[in-house]
């Protein structure tokens, strides 16, 4: 698809960034809504990460997804920010406002709970979130908006998990007692990156678990990864991470293009078609 002079440029800034799988999601989203608009990777180091924030109202850009490691110094340099971001502590999205102002929101929560939406488990037992990094944060500020009876994170450093449940009134738990977690928890969120193509699974025993119990995954490279695989054995319902990936995602493009994503975009089939790809 071809671009004017006048196109509206948006972008993903990261380090490494090539393996993002925006782009792709939002370029098929821009083609089929006949927009004059661009999606462009923005491989920034971080040395030079608050020049190049600094730098995107100059250059005409209307908003950029951030991800890994930027998505706390993307908050800091942000002049406003939503009451997402700032309870996450982290934006994965900057809207530029037209007097150049940087906004900081955090779309990740909303994409977590476009995943549980399909499924939509009954929320009145225990949500286990194993993990206290960035995706467990948004995890746990989802959760807590949406009344949750009782949030439990259990993660491999209880100082964080400790750090992570008291934002949030959630509980700490320590990571050798994780199996005693799960056994009346309704949800169980892998937030940690185990399970992750090329590295090691998450070692978590699932046998005590309830059988109505819904098992996600935030980790979407590979799709059904040791965790979904064993609790589908298990009877267990299970979400993939691509549900977040895409659920964040879709309000990512109505910041920057000013339009919901348009219909008949099977956006899915098309990530799952990339990740094979890379297999
Ligand atoms: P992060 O901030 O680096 O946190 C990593 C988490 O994994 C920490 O809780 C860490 O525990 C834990 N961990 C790492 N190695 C471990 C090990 N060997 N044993 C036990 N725990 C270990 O990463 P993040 O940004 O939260 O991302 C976590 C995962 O979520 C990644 O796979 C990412 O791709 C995925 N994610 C998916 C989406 C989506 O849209 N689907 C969005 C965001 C993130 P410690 O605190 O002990 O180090």
């Amino acid at each position: 698809m071809t671009i004017t002079g006048a196109a509206k440029i948006a972008g993903v800034i990261g380090w490494p960034v090539a393996h993002s799988l925006s782009p792709l999601l939002h370029g098929a989203w821009i083609e089929a809504a006949q927009l004059d608009a661009a999606y462009v990777p923005l491989p920034v180091a971080p040395d030079n990460i608050a020049e190049a924030l600094k730098a995107l109202p100059s250059l005409g850009f209307r908003g950029v997804n951030v991800t890994v490691p930027h998505k706390a110094a993307a908050l800091e340099s942000a002049d406003e920010a939503s009451a997402a971001a700032k309870a996450i502590g982290a934006a994965n999205v900057l809207i530029i406002r037209e007097d150049g102002a940087l906004f900081a929101d955090n779309t990740d929560a909303i994409g977590f709970m476009a995943g549980l939406a399909d499924l939509d488990p009954s929320l009145d037992r225990p949500a286990v979130i194993i993990g206290a990094g960035g995706a467990a944060r948004a995890a746990a500020f989802a959760l807590s908006e949406c009344g949750v009876s009782e949030v439990r994170i259990v993660n491999r450093t209880l100082s964080r998990a400790e750090e992570l449940a008291e934002d949030f009134g959630a509980s700490a738990v320590d990571w050798a007692r994780r199996e005693d977690a799960v056994s009346d928890a309704s949800l169980i969120v892998n937030a940690t990156s185990m399970g992750m193509v090329g590295g090691p699974p998450l070692e978590l025993n699932l046998d005590a678990a309830p059988s109505d119990a819904v098992a996600y995954d935030l980790v979407y490279a590979p799709l059904e990864t040791p965790f979904l695989a064993a609790a589908a054995e298990q009877g267990l319902r299970t979400i993939d991470g691509l549900h977040m990936l895409i659920g964040q995602a879709e309000p990512s493009f109505e910041h920057f293009f000013g339009r919901p994503i348009p219909r008949g975009v099977d956006a899915r089939g098309l990530l799952i078609q990339a990740l094979e790809a890379r297999a």
